[in-house]
C-alpha cells in the first residue's frame, strides 16, 4: 500500500478518531451542557468512505452530523485525530491546499441552498470553476448543460429569490457538479422541501450516485437515509451503527469516479498552481463587483459622494491655490522678482542730503548676494517729434539694467555695452512714449527724437508693463547712462541703484548690508533700500501656504471619502459573510476573496474618481469664466485620481483581508 498512488483498497476518506469540541466561549446552549461534556460535539468517529460509495449518515438533530460534515468536505478541522484524503493526511495542508481540494473533489449542498443571491442561478452554478480557472466560454457551456440536466434549463438567469426551493436545492446541485463532484456531501438537501420537491432530490443524488459519484448524505429522517446503499448511525458525536462500508461493497464498475483522480504528486502541483490569468480573474471580479455596486446603488452613490467630494476639491482648490499664487508674482513682475531698490533720502533744510555716487555704485556692487547692479539716472524730460511734444520720465542707465529689472524690448534692440562706451545718441522708447509720438504708425526703429533738445535715434521699443504703483510704467525714454549724464542732466549721480540679489531669502540681510557699508563709505546713515524682495517673498510664500492648505483641507476630504469607503467595505463584508463561506466551500482561496472586494473598493474609488475629475474640470472651468484667477493642472488632476483609487486600496484592504481570513465554517453559519 503506498501513499503516492491509491490502490483501490485505500479509503477515499479515511477519519481516525476524530474529536471536535467547541472552545468553552463559544458553548452558550445550556441544553447541549446537559447531555455532552462541554461543547465536546465528536467524541472518537473513525470512519472509511470508499469511491463511489452513497452513504447516508442519520442522527437527532445536535447529534454532530453538520460538524461531522464540515470535517469531512475540509470546511472545518478537527480538534484532534486524523483525516486522510486518498491516504494523505490533510492535517499538513495550508489553507490554500484546503481550497484546492473542496474545488476539486468535493461539492456542497446544503439544507439552505446558500446560493450567492445577487448571481443568477448559471452564474451561481459557474462559481465553483472560476475558481478552477475554466475559461469563460466553456464554463458557461458547462453550467448551462448541467442546469438543463437537471431540468433548469428555463430558469438560467433567474435570481435565486425568483426560484422555489426545489429549484434553488437543484441549482446547488448544478454548482456541486460544476468541477466534476467526485464527492457529493449533501446536508439536509431536504430539510427545507415539500415531499415531492424533497423526493426529486433524492432521485437526483440517486442518480449521481449510480453514475459513479461519492455521494454523502446527512439526514435526520430515517426514511430519507433509508435510500441510501449505506446507513451510518450517530448519536453524541459518536457512531453508534454502520450498515457496511467494506470495500467489496463496491462492485468495480461503480468505483469508477466521476473525475479521475489525479497522481498525489501532480495534485500537489496543482495546489498551488495560477487557476486563472490575472486579467481574467480580475475582469471576473469587476463584473462581480459591479454588480454588487449596482444592488447597492443608493449606498454606492453615498460613498461615490465623497470620494467625487474630495477629488474635485482636490482639483478645484489647487486650481484657485496656484491661480492667486501666480497673481501675487505677476503683480511683481513689473520689476524683477528679486530686485531691490537704493536711494539716497530726501535732504532737509538742516542737512541737505548727498547724492548717490558711482562709487556707492561700486560699493554695492562688490557686496555678498548681489548679482548685478543698475545705476539709474532719472529726471523730468520732453520728448519731440516734428511738432509733437511729449513730457514723460527720462532715464539714463548701464545695460545691466534690463536683467535687473526685468525690462526687455518688443522691437528693435537694447542699446550695448558699445553705445555706452561711445557716450551714444541712443534711445529706446516706452509704449506711452510711442504711441503719443508715432501715432501717425511711422516705425519708430531709427527715427530720431529731441529729448530735451539733444537729438536722440530710437533704437527700440520697451515691452508693455502697465501700471504699477499708480505710474504708467510705459511713460518713459532711457537711453545709456554716459550719454544722460554728459548730454541731459549734467552730473553722473544716480537717482537711484537697482540691485538683484541671488538668494530671495537673503534679501534682508543684503538691504542691511547695504545701508551699512554706504553709511561707512559716506560717513552718514541717509541711503534708503526699498527692499520689495522681502515683501514679495512673504507674500508669495503666504499664496503658497494657502494653496498648501487649500491642498491640505482637499486632502483630508479625499481621506474622508476613504473613511467612507472603509466603512461601506466593512459593511459589505459583514452582510456578505455567507456568500464569503458559500465562495469559500466552493473553492475559492483566500486571495480570491480579498481580490473580490479589493476590486468592488477599487472600482468605487475609480468611478468616484473619474467623475470626481469630471467635476472638478467643471468647476476649474465655472471659476474661469466667472473670472476667478485658477491654474488648471493636469497633475493634479491625474493625482487627485491617483489618490482616489489608492484610497480604494488602501481603505479597501482591511475589510477585504478581513474578508479573506473568514473561517468558512463560520462564515457560512453566519445570518
Ligand atoms: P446536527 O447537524 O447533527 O444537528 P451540529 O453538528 O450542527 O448537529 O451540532 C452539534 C452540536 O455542536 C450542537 O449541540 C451545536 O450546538 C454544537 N455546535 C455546532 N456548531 C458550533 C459552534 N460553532 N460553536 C459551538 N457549538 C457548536
Ligand atoms: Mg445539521
Amino acid at each position: 500500500m503506498t501513499r503516492e498512488v491509491p490502490a483501490a483498497g485505500v479509503p477515499l476518506i479515511e477519519l481516525q478518531d476524530i474529536r471536535k469540541s467547541y472552545g468553552p466561549a463559544s458553548s452558550e446552549s445550556t441544553d447541549d451542557a446537559e447531555s455532552l461534556p462541554p461543547a465536546m460535539v465528536l467524541r472518537g468517529i473513525s470512519l472509511k468512505l470508499f469511491a463511489g460509495e452513497f452513504v447516508a449518515i442519520v442522527g437527532a438533530s445536535g447529534s454532530g452530523k453538520s460538524t461531522l460534515m464540515h470535517i469531512l468536505g475540509c470546511l472545518d478541522r478537527p480538534s484532534s485525530g486524523r483525516y486522510l484524503f486518498e491516504g494523505e493526511d490533510v492535517a499538513g495542508f495550508d489553507a490554500d491546499a484546503l481550497a484546492w481540494l473542496r474545488r476539486e473533489a468535493f461539492g456542497f449542498v446544503f439544507q439552505g441552498y446558500h446560493l450567492v443571491p445577487t448571481e443568477s442561478a448559471r452564474e451561481n452554478v459557474e462559481i465553483p470553476a472560476l475558481y478552477a480557472g475554466m475559461p469563460e466560454a466553456e464554463r458557461r457551456v458547462r453550467a448551462t448543460a448541467l442546469l438543463e440536466r437537471l431540468a433548469m434549463g428555463a430558469r438560467l438567469d433567474h435570481r435565486p429569490s425568483q426560484l422555489s426551493g426545489g429549484q434553488q436545492q437543484r441549482v446547488a446541485i448544478a454548482r456541486a457538479l460544476m468541477n466534476g463532484g467526485r464527492i457529493i456531501l449533501a446536508d439536509e438537501p431536504t430539510g427545507a422541501l415539500d415531499s415531492q420537491s424533497g423526493a426529486e432530490v433524492m432521485k437526483l443524488l440517486n442518480e449521481l450516485a449510480d453514475a459513479g459519484h461519492t455521494v454523502i448524505l446527512i439526514t435526520h429522517d430515517r426514511n430519507v437515509a433509508a435510500q441510501a446503499r449505506r446507513v451510518i448511525e450517530i448519536r453524541d458525536g459518536q457512531i453508534v451503527a454502520d450498515s457496511g462500508g467494506a470495500p467489496s461493497a463496491i462492485s468495480a464498475s461503480t468505483a469508477a469516479p466521476a473525475a479521475p483522480a489525479a497522481p498525489a504528486a501532480s495534485r500537489r502541483n496543482a495546489r498551488h498552481a495560477p487557476q486563472a490569468s490575472l486579467a481574467a480573474d480580475l475582469h471576473e471580479a469587476a463584473r462581480a463587483a459591479w454588480r454588487v455596486m449596482w444592488s447597492n446603488r443608493f449606498r454606492t452613490g453615498l460613498t461615490l459622494l465623497g470620494i467625487v467630494i474630495g477629488v474635485a476639491s482636490v482639483i478645484a482648490m489647487l486650481a484657485v491655490g496656484s491661480g492667486s499664487q501666480q497673481q501675487v508674482m505677476a503683480q511683481f513682475e513689473t520689476f524683477g522678482v528679486r530686485t531691490m531698490f537704493v536711494a539716497a533720502r530726501e535732504g532737509s533744510v538742516r542737512a541737505p542730503g548727498a547724492p548717490l555716487t558711482l562709487a556707492d555704485v561700486d560699493t554695492v556692487r562688490g557686496l555678498a548676494n548681489v548679482e548685478a547692479v543698475a545705476p539709474y539716472i532719472e529726471d523730468r524730460v520732453v520728448v519731440r517729434r516734428g511738432n509733437v511734444d511729449h513730457a514723460s520720465e527720462g532715464g539714463g542707465t548701464t545695460v545691466g539694467f534690463a536683467h535687473v529689472l526685468g525690462w526687455g524690448v518688443s522691437e528693435g534692440l537694447m542699446f550695448e555695452e558699445a553705445d555706452e562706451q561711445r557716450v551714444a545718441k541712443v534711445a529706446v522708447i516706452g509704449q506711452t512714449v510711442r504711441r503719443a509720438l508715432f501715432a501717425d504708425g511711422t516705425d519708430p526703429i531709427g527715427q530720431d527724437v529731441l529729448i530735451d533738445k539733444v537729438p536722440f535715434q530710437v533704437v527700440g521699443v520697451l515691452a508693455a508693463k502697465g501700471t504699477s504703483d499708480g505710474e504708467d510704467q510705459d511713460d518713459r525714454v532711457v537711453v545709456p547712462f554716459s550719454a544722460a549724464a554728459a548730454r541731459l542732466f549734467g552730473h553722473q549721480n544716480p537717482t537711484w541703484i537697482g540691485v538683484q540679489v541671488r538668494d530671495m531669502e537673503q534679501a534682508t540681510q543684503t538691504a542691511e548690508a547695504i545701508e551699512t557699508e554706504l553709511a561707512a563709505r559716506r560717513r552718514v546713515r541717509d541711503v534708503r533700500v526699498w527692499n520689495r524682495v522681502e515683501a514679495i517673498r512673504v507674500q508669495s510664500a503666504t499664496a503658497r501656504a494657502m494653496t498648501m492648505m487649500l491642498g491640505l483641507i482637499a486632502a483630508i476630504s479625499l481621506v474622508v471619502g476613504g473613511i467612507g469607503v472603509m466603512n461601506v467595505m466593512l459593511m459589505t463584508v459583514r452582510e456578505r459573510t455567507r456568500e464569503v463561506g458559500i465562495r469559500m466551500a466552493t473553492g475559492a482561496r483566500q486571495t480570491d476573496i480579498l481580490r473580490q472586494f479589493m476590486t468592488e473598493a477599487v472600482l468605487v474609488t475609480s468611478v468616484g474618481g473619474t467623475v470626481g475629475v469630471a467635476v472638478g474640470l467643471f468647476i476649474v472651468a465655472a471659476l474661469m469664466l466667472a473670472g476667478v484667477p485658477v491654474v488648471f493642472s493636469l497633475l493634479a488632476s491625474i493625482g487627485a485620481f491617483g489618490c482616489a483609487v489608492l484610497t480604494g486600496l488602501v481603505f479597501g484592504f482591511m475589510p477585504a483581508r478581513n474578508a479573506a481570513r473568514l473561517d468558512p465554517v463560520v462564515a457560512l453559519a453566519s445570518q
